[in-house]
């Protein structure tokens, strides 16, 4: 039933919560792995495990948390990482590829789609990729930030059937069940919404950066694209194999019945917005229930500083955000037309680069 599958591991797992890559663990996950490849599936790895595998390696050393540490750490650790899933994977027989990504990879569309050849060319030569950030040269204004999101814009890139997330826990629970005895596991969950979202609060696990609210922010983003995802525990026995034979194992986040088209895919995982259009209440239900175009006219507030190609956010004053697009002007520009009538456009500017503010093809709604 899946055929592309990625698999996340957070630091958690490798490490089985200790300080050190658990080598054991870190093979028991290859052949489970392994096991799928060889039954024609292609397997996508995406790794954490750079930063703890550096600190260990340079044995603990006292640094400042800086950006400039975790970078170090990073550029010793990835290769020792790599170097473990190569030897690993070579029990098998099977070749893995390093595939490091920022989020400026995805940036414009034209990256994204090169990151996604490099995809398609490893997996076509049944190899298997292993991604990570590229913790060693990232910086705050390009980076994805935590392995949940990054796991969420490889299902993107590379349309897979499945992502599953491996993590300390069994799923999401009706509680936190380290401090709650009556927690729950939730085995399904069709929609995620807002009471979800503060149940999964800002569970940190101590290793690793992501918690239950960075899984339901990837999890979104792949159902939207039409990606199946599971959250299951890293440890429990055959848990990946489990999985891919349609167990019910964690908790399941059913793939969108109407998967977003490719180009909105992009919008959706590619690049970080950099400004808010604040919209009046005929713009909103223009957008929400008649799915048109953003005109400058229903534009009364323009936040943050952007070019025209950028992706922005669309909201109603203090509103939850709407919708999310790639605006065809830049914000010096809608703070000049905003409120006008499109046929006003190129008086006031002197230029024009057609009627719509947010063409309804850039955008997608995000309720
Ligand atoms: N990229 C980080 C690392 O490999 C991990 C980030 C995360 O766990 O979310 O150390």
């Amino acid at each position: 039933m899946y055929r592309k599958i990625i698999v996340k591991l957070g630091t958690g797992v490798l490490t089985k919560g200790t300080r050190f890559l658990n080598q054991p663990q870190m093979v028991e996950l290859t052949r489970q792995i392994a096991a799928l490849h060889h039954q024609e599936k292609e397997l996508i790895v995406c790794s954490s495990g750079a930063q703890a595998a550096g600190r260990a390696r340079l044995r603990f050393p006292e640094l400042p948390d800086t950006l400039s540490s975790r970078q170090m750490l990073a550029a010793v650790g990835q290769s020792r990482l790599m170097l473990m899933w190569e030897r690993f994977f070579e029990i098998y027989g099977i070749h893995v590829g390093q595939i490091l990504l920022t989020r400026a990879d995805t940036e414009n569309r034209q990256r994204f789609l090169n990151a996604r050849d490099t995809f398609s060319a490893l997996l076509k030569h049944r190899i298997v990729p292993v991604v990570n950030e590229n913790d060693a040269v990232v910086v705050e204004e390009i980076k994805v930030g935590d392995n949940d999101n990054l796991s969420a814009l490889v299902a993107v890139l590379t349309d897979a059937d499945l992502l599953l997330m491996l993590t300390d826990q069994a799923g999401l629970f009706t509680a936190d069940p380290r401090t709650n005895p009556d927690a729950k596991l939730i085995p399904e969950v069709q929609t995620i919404d807002d009471s979800l979202r503060a149940l999964a609060g800002n569970t940190h696990s101590s290793l690793g950066i992501g918690g239950m609210n960075t899984k339901l922010q990837a999890a979104e983003i792949a159902c939207r694209a039409g990606t199946d995802v599971v959250i299951a525990d890293g440890s429990a026995p055959d848990v990946i194999l489990r999985v891919v034979s349609g167990q019910p194992v964690g908790t399941r986040f059913p793939a969108q019945a109407a998967p977003l088209e490719n180009r909105k895919r992009w919008i959706l995982a590619g690049p970080a917005p950099s400004g808010r259009l604040f919209v009046d209440a005929g713009a909103a239900k223009a957008l929400r229930h008649h799915g048109n175009s953003l005109l400058p006219v229903g534009i009364t507030a323009v936040e943050g500083e952007f070019e025209r190609g950028d992706a922005v956010y669309v909201m109603e004053k203090d509103g939850p955000n709407l919708a999310r697009g790639i605006t065809r002007y830049s914000s010096a520009d809608l703070k000049r037309i905003r409120g006008c009538q499109s046929h006003e456009i190129s008086q006031r500017l002197g230029y024009g680069y057609g009627p719509v503010a947010l063409h309804r093809n850039d955008l997608i709604l995000l309720e």
